[in-house]
């Protein structure tokens, strides 16, 4: 059986991923990463969401070195969270500096050590006009460099690379994924704000997938 580690987030993307990584037979694992995000909320999503699945599900704790990636309004609680769409210039202060390699690098660890064929993660098609380590170039780089970093070559995949956010709503739909659980907003609370970037691309997706979002927002 193919099998796969998971970056799981909490939000829909990954969660939609996990639900199309299963329904294609596969074994997953999935993996969180704490790095002192001020919206915790999603955290306690992927649990759900991992839960749900029943999916082993480990949360990596790098909140120690969270000092390291600062200067931005994801884990720095004296930057405000900008609000309005993500092609904004101002959205670039919700980039978590080198973010990506991290996660791929801690995926990349565990899928060496339980034998794993591949990492995946859930970048689409929207995502690299503002987050460098989305580019296509950045994950080329890094697919080659988990096929050497051990003797056990790992590969990373893109399953949505292609797809827009809306299409992987649609999808998520389609699958019956736990959209419910999931969290995006950037801002955290006990309800989603509405107007950060991550909730105005949420919602938009959802608007263009013509499925009711199912969470409140505030
Ligand atoms: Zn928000």
């Amino acid at each position: 059986m193919p099998s796969s580690v998971l970056i799981l987030s909490g939000g829909v993307d990954s969660t939609v991923l996990l639900a199309q990584l299963l329904s294609e037979g596969r074994a997953v694992r999935a993996l969180t990463v704490d790095y002192g995000q001020r919206h915790r909320r999603e955290i306690d999503s992927a649990r759900a969401v991992a839960a749900h699945y029943g999916v082993e599900h480990r949360v990596a704790d790098l909140r120690g070195v969270a000092a390291l990636m600062g200067g931005n309004a994801l884990t720095d609680a004296s930057i405000q969270v900008p609000e309005g769409h993500y092609e904004a210039e101002s959205m670039k202060a919700t980039v978590v500096p080198n973010r990506n390699m991290l996660f791929l690098a801690l995926a990349g660890s565990w899928a060496v050590a339980t034998k794993s064929d591949t990492v995946v993660y859930g970048a689409h098609g929207g995502d690299h006009a503002i987050y460098p380590d989305c580019r296509p170039e950045f994950a080329e780089a890094m697919d080659r460099a988990l096929g050497l970093c051990d003797w056990h070559p790992v590969r990373l995949e893109r399953s949505f690379v292609s797809w827009d956010k809306a299409r992987i709503v649609r999808r998520g739909a389609e699958l019956g994924a736990p959209l419910a659980l999931t969290w995006s907003c950037y801002v955290g609370g006990a309800s989603p704000c509405g107007r950060c970037g991550t909730c105005v691309e949420r919602r938009e997706a959802f608007a263009k997938a013509g499925i009711p979002d199912p969470l409140r927002y505030a």
